[in-house]
């Protein structure tokens, strides 16, 4: 086929002896052009270097249709994970492995894709389903494993098998059971559930020294897994105190999973990592992908590494994610993250000249935190927004009406502090909520007088309106850390206290049944001891 750019650059003539697909990255465009040997006309505004044009039929040879692994000879299926929860119905005569996705009905990102499900998934030769789906012929599998991305998804376990007419308890069930993901624990609280909890890496042996994990797709979005682990090794942090430590995928490999992925007509991409910014190759990789008209959908970065990405912005979201947990200076250094006030400022700045949204992501209650350095911070930030406008003058006003230069929004999430098992920071205190409730009325102040909430929200700000941005209540933090302490005692609670599961939000009731069940249970043991003695 040829395609010789019109002169106005404004047109593509295309003559194709197959069918194409042809793909206009400016207008994130795809168009089809289906008839054989035709000589088509299309309209886009852009120029040829942003067109990409793939035939779709005749099919690829074979020997393209296979990416080879250049470090492991894993060959990608092409047909494979298209859509994940397909399967099910295709294959449900064969498989005899079933991986549960505990994933909550409401949760946010639901069209994104879990990687860690996805491996398992294809390793296993798995059917996949959601917690809530009653499997038909589900005696027929031999293994069934649940995917458990965070804690509270723990609760979705027992109506799975209680939809299913399986054993709540793991005697009698006659169908193994196993479960894994970031939300499991070492702390044996699945215990009288389920057969066995696994804990890390399902491919750790493929990845052990660098990262070779194949691409993933869901609809119209792919997964490149970049990293794994983190070299910043945050005191609180339970993702990186796993060994092997930081790893990552060569960048020659990364370049081929693009193609490849762009092969198949999809453009979206993220290059999952816990520190993106941290890749050893990210400017290679950004200018890479924007050649081949990719959108890069990573928006978290790291402060520390941050400089990286400067020369690439203009290839990244205008939209950016940072962890800096706190505001106080003293309190990141002393948890392990360990960047000065000064270096903060200076990378926002930088960050500013290409990005329009910046998301701060900090934690309540860590060990001696000062809060007046957060209200001091809001201050700093609230005026570099200003500094970000202009007075133009007008008939009506010749000293003239602020403007904005740039239209600058800062938000900020607060997570609660979880002192979590396996980090430095284990034994430290949990969160004081009188405190937190004190500190919060301050904030929303706070927010109000530096211009970052409407002033129209005074005295109405509170836990709903702020929609997650606080971090939990006092009734769903306690039941998450019991959830987190564990312990075989707890059983009981999860096999009765949610017969339907529950969802990304618990509610003060709903934590309270289980809060209660666990109180009552105690005072049910100490009675006993008492009338045995
Ligand atoms: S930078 Fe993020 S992922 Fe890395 S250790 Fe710190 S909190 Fe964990």
């Amino acid at each position: 086929m040829n395609w010789p750019q019109c002169p106005t650059g404004k047109s593509l003539f295309i003559k194709a002896n197959a069918p194409v697909r042809i793909v206009t990255a400016p207008m994130k465009r795809l168009r089809y052009v289906r008839s054989v040997a035709l000589h088509g006309k299309v309209h886009y505004r852009g120029s040829v270097a942003d067109t990409t044009i793939i035939p779709i039929s005749p099919p690829l040879a074979k020997e393209e249709r296979t990416v080879r692994n250049a470090h492991n000879n894993m060959n990608i299926n092409q047909n494979a994970n298209l859509d994940l929860f397909d399967d099910l119905n295709k294959s449900k005569e064969q498989k005899k492995v079933l991986v549960v996705d505990t994933v909550p009905k409401d949760a946010r990102n639901q069209g994104s894709i879990n990687l860690g499900l996805e491996i398992v998934k294809d390793k296993m030769d798995a059917d996949v389903c959601h917690w809530w789906e009653m499997v038909p012929n589900v005696g027929k599998y031999e293994l069934i494993g649940f995917n458990v991305f965070y804690p509270t998804a723990l609760l979705n376990i027992v109506p799975f098998l209680r939809k299913n007419n399986l054993s709540l308890l793991k005697p009698g069930r006659g169908i193994k059971t196993i479960a894994g993901g970031p939300g499991i624990g070492h702390n044996n609280i699945l215990g009288g559930i389920i057969d066995e909890t696994f804990l890390g890496e399902y491919d750790e042996f493929e990845n052990i020294k660098e990262i070779t994990s194949k691409p993933y797709f869901k609809g119209n979005k792919a997964v490149i897994e970049l990293t794994r682990g983190c070299r910043s090794r945050c005191h609180f942090c339970e993702y990186i105190w796993s060994n092997p430590s930081n790893r990552q995928k060569p960048i020659e490999l990364v370049k081929e999973q693009i193609d490849y992925v762009v092969s198949k007509g999809i453009r979206n991409i993220n290059f999952m990592s816990a520190n993106f910014t941290g890749y050893h190759h990210v400017q290679e990789l950004a200018p890479y992908a924007a050649s081949k008209g990719v959108v890069i959908k990573n928006s978290d970065i790291t402060i520390r590494d941050a400089h990286n990405i400067f020369p690439i912005l203009k290839y990244l979201p205008k939209y950016l994610k940072m962890g800096v947990e706190s505001f106080d200076e003293k309190t990141r250094i002393k948890i392990g993250k360990k960047f000065t006030d000064e270096h903060l400022f200076l990378t926002i700045k930088k960050l500013l000249r290409h990005c329009s949204d910046l998301h701060f992501y900090l934690i309540y209650g860590l060990p001696d935190d000062d809060y007046t350095k957060w209200f001091k911070w809001l201050k700093i930030l609230g005026d570099l927004r200003k500094t970000y406008r202009h007075k133009v003058p007008n008939l009506f006003n010749p000293e003239g009406e602020l403007e904005n230069t740039k239209p600058i929004r800062f938000e900020f999430s607060i997570t609660n502090f979880e002192p979590a098992d396996g980090t430095l920071l284990e034994s430290a205190n949990q969160v004081d909520f009188k405190e937190k409730n004190k500190f919060l009325k301050k904030w929303f102040s706070a927010l109000i007088e530096n211009g970052f909430v409407d002033k129209k929200l005074k005295g109405r700000l509170d836990y709903k309106n702020f929609k997650g941005r606080i971090g939990r209540k006092k009734k769903s933090y306690d039941l998450l850390m019991e959830l987190k302490k564990g312990g075989p005692e707890l059983t009981d609670h999860l096999v009765n206290v949610y017969p339907n599961g529950v969802g990304r939000s618990i509610s003060d009731d709903e934590s309270m049944k289980f809060l209660n069940f666990r109180q009552k249970k105690e005072r049910t043991v100490q009675n006993a001891q008492i009338r045995s003695r």
